[in-house]
């Protein structure tokens, strides 16, 4: 058996997998920026609005990583003191009391599951277990067949009882994680607190999940480079936009190879196993969590089924990277065809 891992810079950290560059850069731009691990990412943000006092910047910033270290709290399915290891911990048992917070984070995933046919399902854990996905201390691993049969039945979005100010697990053993869509929401707060302090030009990246304001400094300049999901040392083209957000999922971030085979974290309800249809999506939406949700949606749908559901989702914008007999391919969805230019260049040059 031929075994290949290939894991991140920091333990359980992905990679940026989106890169966004100011292009051109004059050397004179002034920026301030912090880089801070939470989430199980690295989170940047940058602010380069110029005429604002350089305190005020900085505490903007810590209100925003405050931010994310609130959802932190909340959403982590490693954490045992957050309100998801609650619920999972009450599955089948009682419903549990949710702060506002996550009430939001819940019904948009609820609404993504709906949309999406299940192809988004929180309820996924059970199966993603197996494959060791969810345990920095043991490798990842290729669970037996008869392994996820048994997980898969937990898997139903269904079953995830949204009420008021509680939720509930109908089955026990069911579980829940919100690793695709919390990033999204959290840097949608986060972009609120810097927008309320003021501020005008900046941007936040948490690990592919981007929203960034253009002002007088960015404007124009702002390159958002999609990472070539079979070559770390190439990128393989970009999107020109000012304002908005943008979400990548890929297959290439987290992932073990074996008997040629790639195995990576984005699981396929259907199936139990991780999807295989796409190998890189890319979305746009009207905010950061709709990004990030529709961004794992539409990996695991794949390059028909995803299209579609982004061309009929007048608010959705996508792109979508697949193989085809070992040959990278791409679709896209008509709206983004304006912003998006295929041209492919070395990481190194940045
Ligand atoms: P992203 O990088 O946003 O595509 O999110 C990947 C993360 O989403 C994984 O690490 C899991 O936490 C979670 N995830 C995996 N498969 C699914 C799925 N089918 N539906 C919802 N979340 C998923
Ligand atoms: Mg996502």
């Amino acid at each position: 058996m031929k075994r290949k891992f290939v894991w991140s810079l920091l333990g359980f950290a992905s990679l940026m997998i989106l890169l966004y560059v100011l292009q051109p850069a004059p050397d004179d731009i002034k920026f301030t920026d912090e880089t801070r691990l939470m989430l199980d990412t690295f989170i940047r943000i940058v602010v380069y609005d110029p005429d604002f006092p350089a305190d005020s910047v900085k505490q903007a910033i810590s209100a925003a990583f405050a931010d994310f270290a609130r959802i932190d709290q909340l959403c982590s399915s490693v954490r045992d003191s957050s309100e998801i290891s609650e619920i999972n911990r009450q599955a089948g048992r009682a419903p549990v009391k949710i702060s506002r917070h996550l009430r939001k984070i819940l019904e948009y995933a609820k609404f993504t599951s709906e949309i999406s046919g299940g192809a988004f399902d929180i309820s996924f854990l059970p199966v993603s277990r197996r494959w060791n996905f969810y345990d920095s201390s043991r490798p990842f691993r290729k669970p037996a067949p008869e392994e996820i049969a048994t997980a898969l039945p937990k898997v139903d979005f269904r079953k995830i009882q949204l009420e008021a100010d509680s939720v509930f697990l109908r089955e026990p053993g069911m579980e829940i994680d919100v690793g695709g869509i919390a990033k999204g929401y959290a840097v949608d707060l986060a972009f609120e607190t810097l927008q309320k302090s003021g501020l005008r030009d900046f941007q936040i990246d948490a690990g592919g999940n981007l929203r960034f304001l253009a002002g007088p400094v960015s404007t124009g300049k702002r390159k958002i480079w999609i990472k070539h999901p079979r070559n770390r040392d190439l990128l393989w083209g970009y999107l020109q936009m000012d304002t908005g957000c943008v979400a990548t999922s890929g297959d290439y971030e987290r992932f073990f190879i074996e008997d040629s085979v790639r195995y990576h974290h984005i699981i396929d309800p259907k199936t139990g196993y991780p999807a295989q249809k796409a190998v890189s999506v890319t979305v746009i939406a009207p905010t950061a969590m709709a990004a990030d949700a529709f961004s794992t949606a539409i990996f695991v749908l794949g390059p028909v089924a995803g299209l579609q559901l982004a061309e009929t989702q007048p608010e959705l914008e996508a792109v979508i990277l697949y193989l085809e007999q070992g040959e990278l391919k791409w679709v896209a969805s008509h709206g983004i065809r304006d912003k998006l230019v295929l041209e492919s260049v070395g990481v190194a040059s940045f």
